[in-house]
């Protein structure tokens, strides 16, 4: 099979901010698909610690030295941005037990509105298996230290964001 026909993958997630558990996911789904597209929810609904713009531009530069993970914004349904991106493979985290009904009724109603989307689960190690964005955001807000948590670029912008 060439290169050209192996299945791209999207990591969809809105990464407010991006944490180590988003990290391990990353590591372990470019193990499985040559090539993992992070996409960044662009939600104007929500009130943000960082834009949509600024994720990006974390994001990416996270990744900037590794050729496998592409990182970009995407709005409205996640199944038209797999098209637009020729993927066909959803990645998603299981923390525990509390994420499997939403992500299940998500995983079916995406296979829904396009058949060829399949959603495939990874689980991240033990230490990260506690960890959301909503938790670091509340952590950092009361001055908790996050070392650990994130990676050591986004958590001085991150205290940064949180003493202005
Ligand atoms: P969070 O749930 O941290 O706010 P997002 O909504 O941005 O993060 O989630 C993007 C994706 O990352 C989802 O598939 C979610 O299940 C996954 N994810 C988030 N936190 C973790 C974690 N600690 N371990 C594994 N996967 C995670």
């Amino acid at each position: 099979m060439g290169l050209s026909k192996q299945p791209v993958a999207v990591f969809p997630g809105s990464f407010d901010p991006f944490h180590l558990g988003h990290a391990d996911i990353i590591s372990r789904a470019t193990q499985i698909f040559p090539r993992l597209i992070v996409g960044i929810l662009e939600n104007p609904s929500k009130q943000p610690v960082f834009t949509p713009n600024e994720r990006l531009e974390m994001v990416r530069s996270l990744y900037a030295g590794d050729p496998a993970v592409e990182v970009r914004l995407f709005s409205g349904l996640l199944v038209n941005f797999l098209q637009q991106m020729q993927a066909t493979v959803i990645i998603r985290g299981m923390r525990a037990v509390s994420d499997f009904e939403y992500e299940f009724q998500m995983a079916l109603m995406n296979r829904r509105l396009s058949p060829s989307a399949e959603t495939v689960f990874l689980t991240p190690k033990e230490e990260y298996s506690y960890l959301s964005s909503r938790m670091v955001r509340e952590v950092a807000a009361l001055g908790g230290d996050v070392t650990g948590l994130v990676p050591e670029p986004i958590r001085s912008l991150l205290e940064e964001r949180m003493r202005s």
